[in-house]
């Protein structure tokens, strides 16, 4: 996977494919601060959906939705990036406590109210 000329939203949103590919290389290559053997002793998540809410200048702020232990759940995160090499790459990120609401759309993709489905 090519890193090239890729924003920093672009960036985001293919680490975010690598992370539900388990691609702990690219994740590895494409970040400052996170390493290979760190990311795969990780706890397995099953990824549901990312919602970017926001992208500019070095920033990325999104939700990004996934199933652990049966339990569906939301992170949500403003991640900061900086350039190395003439490359982006995921500094660190800010985490915001946050849960999906009841009314909300599930984010499994059953298009029914997160309270009437996986919650
Ligand atoms: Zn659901």
């Amino acid at each position: 996977m090519k890193t090239h000329n890729k924003t920093p939203e672009e960036l985001m949103r293919s680490r975010y494919d690598a992370f539900v590919k388990e691609d702990w290389e690219y994740i590895a290559n494409t970040s400052t601060s996170q390493n290979l053997k760190e990311l795969k002793d990780a706890v397995p998540l099953r990824w549901l959906k990312l919602d970017v809410l926001n992208a500019y200048d070095n920033i990325v702020e999104f939700k990004a939705y996934y199933v652990l232990n049966s339990i569906t759940e939301v992170l949500h995160e403003k991640s900061t990036f900086i350039k190395e090499d003439n490359m982006w790459k995921y500094h660190k990120g800010e985490l915001f406590p946050s849960k999906i609401q009841r009314n909300e759309v599930c984010p499994c993709g059953s298009g029914k109210k997160f309270k009437k489905c996986c919650s």
